[in-house]
């Protein structure tokens, strides 16, 4: 059954894992090991250019291939990882994977950017900008291929820390992305002061966009203003067709969700990188209307 779930990238989500402390202080005992054993691995969830209907990038999210539960899900562990100091070493490794994992696609003559997620407590890391250069230089990869991704509420524990770590990602020629926007206690105001490549809208907003004339209006005016300040929009969460049609329409410029395909293993975009970088065609059923 494990094999089973894991070949098929299912999460492992029951309630003895949820909402057991035990099972909390097991896995938190467990976290080194983990690491040093290479039991966390990369997924890669697909992004899919709305204009055009080609893979654009992936977004590495990480998964825990646990010897007694099987694969986790980071919603059990990121918290226990940021709690404890593995969050500096567990961020270095997600990152030399990505970049290994992009160097690859280089090599095959099928490159493709790739997101990672950061943690806040990256930010506060002065070891951390040489560590990237030093891999960036090491791999040899071209940086822009390369993206970070920050929740708003990262972005938000120190505006001016923020600020500085952005320019100096840019400086690498990295990218940027805030992710889960519009769900922190932020302000339009402040994306002013932080010199992003891309927002990505939480799926909150994505849920009900095709069925909620409110949600529409609100996420047509989130693109406006985004393009406005030369900011590019990805809509999370992608779950059906109408939603990717309407997104379209509205202008948004890359989607994701499980309409264009789950994290999965890199053999899975592998495969769509084989395959002329059409997503399952199902953008070849939105509609080709105009911004
Ligand atoms: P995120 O960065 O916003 O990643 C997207 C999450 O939404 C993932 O959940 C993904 O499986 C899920 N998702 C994607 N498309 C859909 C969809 O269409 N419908 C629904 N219902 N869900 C969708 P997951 O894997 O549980 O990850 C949760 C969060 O864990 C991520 O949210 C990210 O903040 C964090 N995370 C994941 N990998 C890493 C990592 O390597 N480092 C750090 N620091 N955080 C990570
Ligand atoms: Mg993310
Ligand atoms: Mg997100
Ligand atoms: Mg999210």
């Amino acid at each position: 059954l494990r094999a089973k779930r894991m070949r098929l990238g299912i999460q492992v989500y029951n309630d003895r894992l949820a909402h057991n402390n035990t099972v909390e202080v097991t896995l938190r005992s467990q976290l080194r090991t983990a690491l040093q054993q290479n039991q966390f691995e990369l997924y890669y969830q697909p992004k899919v250019s709305l204009h055009n209907g080609k893979l654009c990038g992936a977004e590495a999210i990480v998964r825990w291939n646990h010897p007694d539960e099987g694969l986790l899900s980071p919603a059990y562990f990121i918290d226990l990882v940021e709690q404890s100091g593995i969050v500096h070493a567990f961020t270095r490794y997600t990152i030399e994977s990505a970049v290994k994992q992009i160097k690859q696609w280089e090599d095959d003559e099928t490159p493709l950017p790739v997101a990672v997620n950061l943690s806040a407590y990256n930010l506060m890391d002065t070891a951390f900008v040489p560590f990237v250069e030093k891999t960036l230089a090491t791999s040899g990869i071209d940086p822009a291929r390369l993206e970070f991704e920050l929740t708003e509420s990262a972005t938000m524990v120190d505006i001016s820390v923020s600020k500085r770590m952005i320019s100096a990602f840019n400086s690498l020629g990295i990218r940027t992305s805030i992710d889960d926007f519009g769900t922190g206690m932020s302000s339009f105001a402040y994306l002013r002061e932080l010199n992003v490549h891309t927002i990505k809208l939480d799926r909150a907003f994505i849920t009900d966009v095709a069925t909620n004339a409110k949600d529409e209006k609100i996420v047509e005016a989130m693109i406006a203003l985004c393009h406005n300040l030369g900011i590019q929009v990805v809509a999370e969460g992608i779950e059906q067709q109408g939603q990717a049609t309407l997104l379209k329409q509205l202008g948004c410029d890359v989607g994701q969700g499980y309409f264009f395909g789950k994290p999965a293993p890199h053999t899975d975009i592998d495969a769509l990188l084989s395959t002329a970088q059409d997503v399952k065609a199902n953008l070849a059923k939105i509609p080709s209307a105009g911004r």
